[in-house]
């Protein structure tokens, strides 16, 4: 009887640990940052982060420095775009392997190609830092993405962070947002409102794209639990929830690379 119990118990720990597992696996991307970020205290030591997005400083937000600035990563007389990583030691081997996978997921897919770095001056020094977050586009030398061991280690946010470094932003943000989503300001956690600051995107041409890795979820950034944004025209369309790159989010990256 004793057995039968123990037994139970046992099975039912497994049920209810493979819930939460599965829970956790089918949060949207702008889920898990939140959940990484919301309680992160900035230091003094470190880059100016708003969001998951790091500046320079407070000044530089005002302008995208994408578009603004030269910030792709170069492309080879192969073309290939090879960008140089460091992954940091401080990592387990199942965290390595989750950011291995999520670097070379954009091999498959574009002429992206993430290479351990020899001797390049500039390269991503991927962290675990305070929260997930990173700049957007090449930086020149040493730029940081934060992907925290607590919180950021999911497929979806390493590919969200490795597309800003790749030179994107929110989906959003997009200059063109105004005619597919309505931010509901009133709705915004006072202080937050700048998350929903329009810039001047690199769109390349494609479709406002409500299943983008870069799209936030309708509650994101909410300070009374109603919706701080809803879509055009249909109001009632799901958007936010993406788990991993749209076809949108390859195609933009493959028109701004020029990988065809
Ligand atoms: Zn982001």
């Amino acid at each position: 009887m004793a057995f039968l119990k123990y037994t139970l118990s046992f099975l039912i720990l497994l049920v209810v640990s493979d819930c939460s597992w599965a829970e956790e696996k089918q949060l949207s991307v702008s889920e898990l940052l939140w959940r990484a970020n919301k309680d992160v205290v900035r230091t003094e030591k470190e880059p100016f982060v708003v969001d998951d997005i790091a500046y320079d400083n407070e000044n530089e937000r005002n302008a995208d420095p994408c578009t603004s600035e030269d910030c792709m990563w170069s492309k080879s007389a192969d073309g290939n775009v090879y960008v140089p990583y460091v992954i940091a030691r401080h990592y387990s081997p199942r965290e390595h392997a989750i950011i291995k996978r999520g670097l070379e997921s954009f091999s498959s897919v574009s002429c992206i190609r993430f290479v351990e770095r020899d001797a390049q001056i500039d390269y991503l020094s991927i962290q675990s830092d305070n929260g997930c977050w990173s700049y957007v586009g090449r930086r020149g030398n040493a730029q940081t993405v934060s992907l925290d061991r607590s919180g950021c280690l999911y497929h979806n946010t390493v590919q969200h962070e490795l597309l800003h470094a790749l030179g994107f932003n929110h989906e959003q943000c997009r200059s063109d947002r105004d005619q597919y989503i309505r931010v509901l300001w009133e709705n915004i956690m006072p202080g937050w409102e700048y998350n929903f600051d329009k810039i001047n995107t690199l769109n390349q041409n494609t479709p406002y794209d409500y299943t983008s890795i870069m799209q936030y979820h309708r509650y994101a950034f909410s300070g009374n639990g109603k919706p701080t944004m809803q879509p055009i025209p249909n109001a009632n369309v799901d958007f936010g929830t993406s788990t991993e790159m749209s076809k949108n989010d390859i195609l933009r990256l493959n028109r701004l690379y020029k990988c065809w």
